[in-house]
């Protein structure tokens, strides 16, 4: 049987009009020979009736310490709608289809509240009923731990449900629709000339999602590039042949090194950063120092990012959420910070970089230009980051693509 799992996200299914546009999909699917497993999400985003945040700020208003169990059974809510409304959609036009929650679907999370992790999938009812015909339709975002808990896996999670099934049904592809037509090179809410990939490799999607690209969650791209197979974004709304998601070994068009042509393949943003530089002493009693201050910060459970140790500093980030308890701990522990809030994090990623000379050459020169401070930088093979004034943010993204994809370089 050949399989394609099609996730369809929350504004394509806010609407009727986006719904049908969804049952086109599918049914195109279906006539070129594809069995199509659909993985949706709640329906619009929030203050639509049922959205997920409309959902969890109801709650809230009653009680803003509902249990995180509580929450996960009400969350699962959005998903369970929409699929319902999409078969309905389905049937309507004359294709016989059925709908199947997380844990009905055999999505096997552990037990972490809001942020499952899937631990497998059982795909034998989604197997029985495309066997008998069936348009199979799947809650996204949710499944069911061993102990029989409803939970949720967190934002992004839809794409993560698609993955999980597309590996268990050994899908040919797994299909994103979304409201953009593809990968862009930026986020189009900030650039607006930002244009689409037709591919990238699963590593560069991976680093995009991660440095704030959120059009697919970086889980799903590692879950599916285990197995090798190939993911697509695409537009709900349009005809384009979207961003083709695979290895870079791949032969694509004749060539196998899909990334040859460019060296950025595109800018991200994180806003909401806050920078800790901490003087310690030089010498052996510095040393010690840096080893209470990482071990009182990790004992804390604050992630931090961008870390630079010097001889008798240590510089790194963390996000504004966490800060005033990553504050609070060196107190603590007895350092004095210089607290630098209102930052963000700009990325410029692309396996093209690699061993090309001149790429931070050409990142200090495009902000210099636009008089923008870098407070911090960093680097991998395939990406470079910089630290920048928050208030600067969206004219460090657009100088970054105006110099290396309008470049095109
Ligand atoms: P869905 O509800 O379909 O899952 P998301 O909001 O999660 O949709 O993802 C799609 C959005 O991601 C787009 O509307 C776009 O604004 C944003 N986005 C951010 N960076 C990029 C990028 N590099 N390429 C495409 N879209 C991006
Ligand atoms: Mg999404």
């Amino acid at each position: 049987m050949k399989f394609l799992v099609q996730k369809f996200g929350g504004t394509s299914v806010a609407t009727s009009q986006g719904r049908e546009m969804v049952a086109t999909k599918v049914v195109a699917a279906k006539e070129e020979g594809y069995i199509p497993v659909v993985v949706v999400s709640a329906m619009g985003r929030n203050g639509d009736p049922y959205a997920t945040d409309t959902l969890i700020n109801m709650v809230k208003q009653v009680n803003r310490n509902i249990s995180l169990r509580e929450l996960d059974l009400l969350m699962s809510c959005g998903e369970i709608i929409s699929g319902v409304v999409m078969v309905a959609t389905l049937e309507k036009m004359g294709h016989p289809a059925i709908f199947l929650t997380g844990a009905q679907a055999g999505i096997i999370t552990d037990n972490h509240f809001t942020e499952a992790r899937i631990l497998r999938v059982k795909p034998e009812a989604v197997l029985k009923h495309a066997r008998e015909g069936k348009i199979v339709v799947v809650a996204g975002f949710q499944g069911i731990s061993e102990e029989g808990e409803i939970t949720t896996l967190g934002r992004g999670g839809s794409d993560t449900t698609a993955a999980a099934l597309g590996v268990a049904l050994n899908a040919e592809y797994v299909d994103i629709y979304t409201d953009v037509e593809g990968i862009m090179t930026a986020d189009p809410r900030i650039v607006s000339d930002a244009v689409t990939r037709e591919v990238v490799t699963y590593d560069e999607i991976c680093q995009l999602a991660q440095e704030g690209a959120k059009v697919v969650h970086p889980r799903a791209v590692e879950i599916v590039k285990q197995k090798n197979i190939p993911l697509r974004v695409k537009s709900t709304f349009s005809d384009a042949p979207g961003t083709l998601v695979t290895s870079s070994g791949e032969v694509y068009k004749g060539t196998i090194d899909i990334t040859r042509d460019r060296t950025i393949t595109g800018i991200t943003q994180i806003p909401n950063i806050v920078q800790f530089k901490v003087n310690t002493s030089a010498g052996p009693e510095g040393l010690k120092e840096q080893r209470r201050l990482f071990k009182g910060l990790a004992l804390a459970g604050i992630s931090l990012d961008f870390i630079n140790v010097y001889p008798d500093q240590v510089v790194f980030t963390v996000k504004e959420e966490v800060a005033g308890k990553a504050a609070q701990v060196l107190e603590n522990t007895g350092f004095i910070a210089e607290v630098i809030p209102g930052c963000a994090k700009v990325a410029a990623v692309g396996a093209g970089m690699t061993g090309v000379p001149g790429v931070m050459a050409s990142i200090v020169d495009a902000l210099a230009r636009e008089n923008i401070p870098i407070l911090q930088s960093s680097d991998s093979h395939t990406t470079i980051w910089v630290l920048v004034r928050q208030e600067d943010m969206e004219k460090a993204v657009q100088a970054l693509h105006r110099e290396f994809i309008n470049g095109a370089r």
